[in-house]
């Protein structure tokens, strides 16, 4: 049997973090069989689905490399296909139409409530021999009235519903557009789905799916519920937590497979590894082996693997998102420091691509724009001296290598008396406007000498005015 998983996300808003933990687990599980992963959009709400929202799952699959390999599949445009197999049903007997107005819906629903039974659908069409002629109705599925539906969930083990509890689904509406269990059944079968792994605000619907799955005659998948992913306060993840687009977290200056290699131990373990490469992944998730418990979103632990895998990652796999980082920011990477020199400079000091960008600002901006407090406090009178002894020990030095540039500043503050950082914070606020940067010298070699020659004149110019 090829394994074939599918991830089936609504288009009602952006890929959220969830569903991106639902889609990995999908795709590492049919990579690791050598199986199929298909995508499919649910976008039969047509109300709630958008274009945008499509978009966004488009473009968050592709930046977290979660390839498919098959779809992405429109349910809007099987719409024939699923008329097709309701006729089959009604057709067969093992579903009828049901002409009950919402007012009578309304009062039966009443009357259990009043006798504290569970709102259900009372099967009054259910027999109907006479149809009314000319009357709305929408379609229902005859649900078996005894006996239970029995599966076996890879997070929960035995699940037992009793078909009393379910009760006659409406599987198309009085306009004949299908509704959302029946549209999932018919498409996990031609898909072929052997495996449906997702969230277990899935698992009420299952026992209904699986009683449609076998009316159609159609093999029952295999089944993971995977718990939720909770919030430091113990409630399902939401915005209110902060961020749970998978986007933002690309704004935010995350690596895409640092949060993989963080999704994957929210829900699965594997002793106590925490770093998994996308290949020790593929090698070693499984299916059989999911935490039965929600787990708790840890924000620290996420920034703790992004800077892993900044100080770690090859420098091909981090120059593009950070390239990224600037372009959002409106600042054009010039050829001048490479970007590649400033990203060895910085690896060792960011926890977020972002915070990297933000920190390199400098190399790249025209202007210097000069932070009031540092300005205050490190370019006065007193630094004019600084200044001019490093203007005049700077301007014959060559090559411009950080080795030379440091000579000339340990120089400087022996002839003048000065502590090292005496000397080095006025440099650091007149070349970057602020007192955080890489080590001065690094930096200096990376602004290069005309720069650093032309920012030195109006710092000193800013001094003496
Ligand atoms: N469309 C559903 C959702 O976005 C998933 C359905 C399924 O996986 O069966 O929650």
């Amino acid at each position: 049997m090829t394994v074939r998983t599918r991830f089936a996300p609504s288009p009602t808003g952006y890929l959220h973090i969830g569903g991106v933990r639902t889609a990995l687990y999908n795709w590492l599980f049919a990579k690791r069989e050598g199986g199929q992963f298909i995508l499919r959009i649910e976008d039969t709400d047509t109300e709630r689905s958008t274009q945008e929202s499509i978009d966004a799952i488009l473009e968050g699959m592709q930046w977290l490399g979660l390839n498919y390999d098959e779809g992405p599949f429109y349910q809007t445009q099987r719409f024939d296909r699923y008329k097709e197999l309701i006729q089959q049903l009604l057709d067969e007997g093992k579903a009828y139409r049901c002409y009950c107005s919402k007012e009578r819906l309304e009062q039966v629903r009443e009357a259990q409530k009043v006798n504290k039974e569970k709102p259900r659908y009372d099967g009054c069409c259910r027999e109907l021999k006479k149809h009314p002629k000319d009357e709305p109705f929408v379609i229902r599925f005859k649900n078996p009235q005894t006996g239970a539906v029995i599966f076996e969930d890879l997070v929960r083990s035995k699940v037992t519903v009793n078909n009393k509890e379910l009760d006659d689904l409406i599987i198309a509406r009085t306009d004949g557009t299908p509704t959302y269990n029946f549209v999932v059944v018919v498409d996990d079968i031609d898909m072929k789905i052997t495996h449906v792994i997702r969230g277990d605000d899935h698992l009420n619907n299952t026992p209904r799916q699986i009683n449609i799955l076998q009316a159609l005659g159609a093999p029952l998948p295999i089944y993971a519920h995977l718990p939720m992913i909770l919030g430091a306060d113990g409630k399902r993840l939401s915005k209110r937590h902060g961020a749970v687009s998978v986007m933002q977290y690309r704004q935010d200056g995350f690596l895409p497979h640092a949060l993989l290699n963080y999704l994957v131990r929210l829900g699965w373990s594997y002793g106590d590894q925490e770093v998994f490469s996308a290949e020790q992944m593929i090698k070693l998730f499984d299916v059989h082996s999911l935490n039965k418990s929600g787990a708790v979103f840890d924000n620290e632990k996420l920034l703790w693997l992004n800077q892993h895998y900044i100080k770690h990652d090859p420098a091909e796999t981090l120059l593009p998102e950070l390239q990224w980082q600037f372009q959002q920011a409106g600042i054009e990477v010039k050829a001048q420091p490479p970007l590649e020199k400033v990203l060895a400079a910085q690896r060792e000091r960011c926890k977020t691509l972002k915070e990297m960008m933000e920190k390199s600002k400098i190399f790249y901006q025209d202007k210097v724009v000069y932070d009031e407090e540092a300005l205050a406090k490190h370019l006065n009178n007193d630094s004019l001296v600084v200044l001019e002894y490093l203007q005049s020990g700077f301007k014959p030095l060559k090559p411009w290598d950080r080795e030379g540039i440091a000579e000339i500043i340990d120089e400087a503050a022996e002839e003048l008396e000065l502590k090292k950082g005496q000397v080095a914070q006025p440099l650091r606020v007149a070349m970057t406007g602020n007192t955080i940067s890489p080590s001065i010298d690094v930096t200096l070699e990376l602004l290069g000498k005309e720069r650093v020659m032309n920012q030195l004149a109006i710092a000193m110019k800013m001094v003496s005015d």
